[in-house]
């Protein structure tokens, strides 16, 4: 029987990519959105994934919504926390709304969607955890303080998870995408995209594509002994190790 995936914000941007990356290996997937129903439809319709809506940031959706696709499909193997949001703004004039929002979706999801598998990933002794973090939460992002903040946070979370389920069989890894080319991406003020991209060694934005190959790998049975690691696919931009 296939595994079971499941992709947060899987239906578009770099997600959408994971979802097909993972269907087109052989997994069923799952992909949780928060509301746009085209973009939902059309993953359906193009890859044959599952889609189910709630907030990822809600513990009890989150809980409610796994038994769904535990009930639907079978229990999960492979979870890729990968939804996120930005509310940018420069911290002095920083509402604590603008913090929480993305606190909330970027970090606060981690616990509410990872808290309802890891316990039966681990008796069954098989699971891959692939959280997307970010190259600002690696560096730090001048009017990004919250989400600079929240995807730190992705990379402590998954350096102590991965410690906590190693003798399990339980992997557990982060990436940080730099700049791709996505909705994320297209809402930059284009002066300031032209600046990011002027900054990139490899001169263009990444593809959603590259960063679904390295899920798919890490998703994989050969992929045993990568864990606690934190992958970072940037261009060049900024080489953290
Ligand atoms: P997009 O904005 O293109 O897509 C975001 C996805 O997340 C959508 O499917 C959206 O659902 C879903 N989502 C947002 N909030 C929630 C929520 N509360 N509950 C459930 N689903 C939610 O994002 P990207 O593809 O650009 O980014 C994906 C991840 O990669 C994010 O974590 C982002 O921070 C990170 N990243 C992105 C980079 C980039 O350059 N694009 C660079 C570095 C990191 P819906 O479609 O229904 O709105």
């Amino acid at each position: 029987m296939a595994r079971v995936a499941v992709v947060t914000g899987g239906t578009r941007g770099i997600g959408a990519a994971i979802s097909k990356g993972l269907k087109a290996a052989g997994y069923e997937v799952a992909a949780v959105y928060a509301g746009n129903e085209d973009a939902a439809k059309a993953l359906k319709a193009d890859a044959q994934c599952h889609t189910y809506k709630w907030d990822v940031s809600d513990p009890k959706a989150c809980a409610d919504g796994l038994a769904q696709v535990a009930a639907d499909i079978g229990p999960v193997d492979i979870l890729v926390n990968n939804a996120g949001i930005t509310k940018d703004g420069m911290f002095h004039r920083m509402s604590f709304e603008q913090w929480q929002a993305v606190l909330r979706t970027n970090l606060d999801s981690m616990f509410c969607m990872t808290r309802p598998v890891i316990e039966g990933m681990r008796e069954r002794g098989f699971g891959r955890i692939v959280n997307i973090s970010s190259i600002n939460g690696q560096k730090g992002q001048m009017g990004q303080a919250n989400y600079s903040a929240a995807k730190s946070g992705v990379i402590g979370f998954t350096k102590a998870l991965a410690q906590e389920n190693a003798s399990k069989g339980v992997t557990v890894n982060c990436i940080c995408p730099g700049y791709i080319d996505t909705d994320m991406v297209a809402a930059v003020p284009e002066e300031a995209l032209k600046k990011i991209i002027a900054a990139i060694p490899t001169g263009r934005l990444g593809k959603a594509d590259e960063i679904a190959d390295l899920v798919v790998f890490l998703a994989s049975e050969r992929a045993g002994f990568f864990t606690g690691a934190v992958h970072t696919i940037n261009g060049g931009q900024y080489i953290a190790n």
